[in-house]
């Protein structure tokens, strides 16, 4: 495996089909389902490392972001990456950055008021490495379920050349979805996240039952995060998946998604919620049979 700096080394190392998988770090076995799904389909996996600043809404949150380049190499290597590219803020972001890459709209809700600039950031920093790296396939989580379909308008609307996949989220044993913010969590806070998988999943399974109205789904996800008085809502949201629009009813491909706090740590989570042959096929999303990489070497 190599690590590289810049853009045109990573080019000239690349071989054939190139999937990226970009990253900011700290991986956890969420990041490296990403890696496996390019292994699968591309002759070059790039998993690139870079903490961009422009995507961070809160200076504290830019500071404490854990970053351990070691860590993620080893891991990188060991699940199949061929390249980890690893630019410095100079490659990214060489002088004074006049260009932003705005999509309207699909930042409007959700994620979008609660973190004023971060998708400003994100597709900033995305269409820097699309063109930078040139990959035929890019991979993203579900697990960003605003990002993912902010990205896919991105690259549809700018005619980048790859296409942009998405993978189902990664969850530990008791259904918590990885984060390498989850390292932040106090036991007691960790426990009292567990709420939002259990409120999605009560969701995901009316949605298969045939409830098709928000409210309702909504609901149910309030009934198990509203008993949990330490965490702290910021939106439940039943929204389309190709323009991330508030919906009334089920009636589209959609994700049920939220953000809440528990303590000084702010997690998303949700259910996407797909078309199948008689309604919806809700994609919870994989379970780890052991305790993530994100607690090896603790306790
Ligand atoms: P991040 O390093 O948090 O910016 O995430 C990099 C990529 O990994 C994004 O496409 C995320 O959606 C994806 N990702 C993060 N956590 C998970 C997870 N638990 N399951 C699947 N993908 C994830």
């Amino acid at each position: 495996m190599r690590i590289t700096k810049t853009f045109s080394e990573t080019r000239m190392v690349a071989t054939g089909q190139i999937g990226l998988v970009p990253t900011m770090g700290f991986l956890h076995e969420g990041h490296l389902s990403l890696i496996e799904a390019a292994r699968d389909t591309n002759d070059t996996v790039v998993m690139s490392l870079f903490v961009n600043p422009l995507q961070f809404d809160r200076e504290e949150d830019l500071a404490r972001y854990p970053r351990d380049l070691e860590r993620d190499v080893g891991l990188a290597a060991a699940a199949g990456a061929d390249i980890v590219f690893a630019p410095e803020l100079e490659e990214m972001y060489p002088g004074e950055q006049l260009t932003r890459v705005i999509v309207n709209r699909l930042s409007d809700e959700m994620e979008g008021p609660n973190r004023p600039g971060h998708f400003e950031g994100v597709a900033t920093a995305v269409a820097k490495l699309l063109a930078g790296v040139r990959p035929d396939r890019s991979y993203f989580g579900r697990k960003d379920a605003q990002q993912l379909a902010i990205v896919k308008r991105m690259a549809a609307e700018l005619s980048f050349p790859g296409s942009i996949v998405g993978v189902p989220i990664v969850r530990e044993r008791d259904g918590l979805a990885l984060s390498s913010r989850n390292i932040f969590l106090s036991p007691q806070e960790r426990q009292d996240a567990l709420a939002l998988n259990r409120g999605l999943t009560a969701a995901a399974d009316a949605a298969e039952r045939g409830e098709r109205a928000a409210s309702s789904l909504i609901n149910s996800v309030y009934a198990e995060i509203g008993a949990v008085s330490d965490l702290s809502v910021e939106y439940v949201t039943l929204a389309s998946q190709d323009l991330v629009q508030p919906i009334d009813e089920l009636d589209r491909p959609a994700f049920l998604a939220l953000a809440a706090w528990s303590g000084e740590t702010r997690l998303i989570d949700n259910v996407h919620l797909d078309r199948s042959d008689d309604g919806f096929f809700a994609d919870r999303g994989t379970r780890l049979r052991t305790e993530s990489v994100l607690y090896r070497g603790e306790g």
